[in-house]
């Protein structure tokens, strides 16, 4: 089964200290056939003085891993860009003007405040926190649904859709994503719309969790609302969680019926399909 790790960190993001050629080791040692660098390019104020994305220095470092690894690995450069409503004028700018294989649009503020930070969560109302975050991930959804309108796609994946559901089970053991069904499906539909592919994103299964980002029920119901197919990612920031428990992710596209996982390559993606 040829697999790739879609989502992925190293130390061109702020909270990675990975080395790329590293990554591509451990890459080949886990049986991948190819990763996507994915690094973190974060646009809040408080935020983008720690940014650490440096287009130039990443292509320089992806140069060098192809040219180490490229014969037994594809090794694609891409982008997790952090969804700031009041900032899309110059990250759209910056997409234009720089080469992507993969843009991961990843929801990670919601109504000003940063899911990952304890304090942002309203402790009595965990669902609620949980809602309003989802209904973030549906705005960006409904972006990306409105530019395809307008014939432009700068986003390709949809990144750890219900990602509120690692900070409120870090925090307390909860988890109220699946009370949010409704909201889910409808990030689905608009992904659909949107032609944006959600990722299976593994990262929670490295934190007790024991469903993936979304869980194995949205995967079927993105097969029944008419998904083919979707990308998955193990967003590793160390070395050795690459390409970790991407087989899960693997059996969930192929027992929900989609057609295969979502390979991408200068913004265009092929259908890899996960037979044996
Ligand atoms: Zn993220
Ligand atoms: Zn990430």
């Amino acid at each position: 089964m040829r697999l790739y790790d879609q989502h992925l960190h190293s130390k061109h993001s702020f909270d990675s200290k990975a080395e790329p050629l590293e990554v591509c080791r451990n890459a080949i040692e886990n049986g991948l056939a190819g990763i996507t660098f994915t690094e973190h390019y974060d646009t809040h104020p408080t935020e983008w003085p720690g940014c650490v994305f440096d287009y130039d220095r990443i292509a320089d470092d992806h140069a060098a891993c192809r040219a180490d690894f490229g014969d037994r690995l594809a090794i694609g450069t891409g982008v997790e860009i952090c969804y700031q409503p009041d900032n899309m004028p110059a990250i759209l700018d910056m997409l234009e003007s720089h080469e992507f294989d993969l843009v991961i649009l990843s929801v990670h503020w919601f109504g000003g405040k940063a899911v990952h930070f304890q304090e942002s969560w309203d402790r009595g109302r965990i669902d609620h926190t949980t809602r309003h975050y989802l209904e973030t991930v549906l705005d960006a959804a409904s972006l990306c649904a409105e530019l395809a309108r307008k014939n432009s796609s700068p986003f390709h994946v949809l990144g750890h859709l219900d990602f509120a559901k690692r900070y409120s089970y870090i925090f307390w053991k909860e988890n109220h994503a699946a009370n949010c069904r409704d909201v889910i499906e409808e990030i689905l539909r608009t992904c659909l719309e949107a032609e944006l592919i959600p990722e299976i994103n593994t990262s929670p299964l490295r934190r007790g969790l024991t469903e993936t980002m979304p869980d194995a029920w949205a995967v079927r119901r993105y097969r029944e609302l008419g998904g083919r197919c979707m990308s998955m990612g193990s967003d590793a920031h160390r070395p050795q969680e690459v390409g970790q428990n991407l087989h899960i992710a693997a059996g969930m596209i192929t027992s929900a019926g989609l057609d295969g996982l979502a390979v991408f390559e200068k913004g265009q993606y092929h259908i890899q399909p996960l037979g044996d």
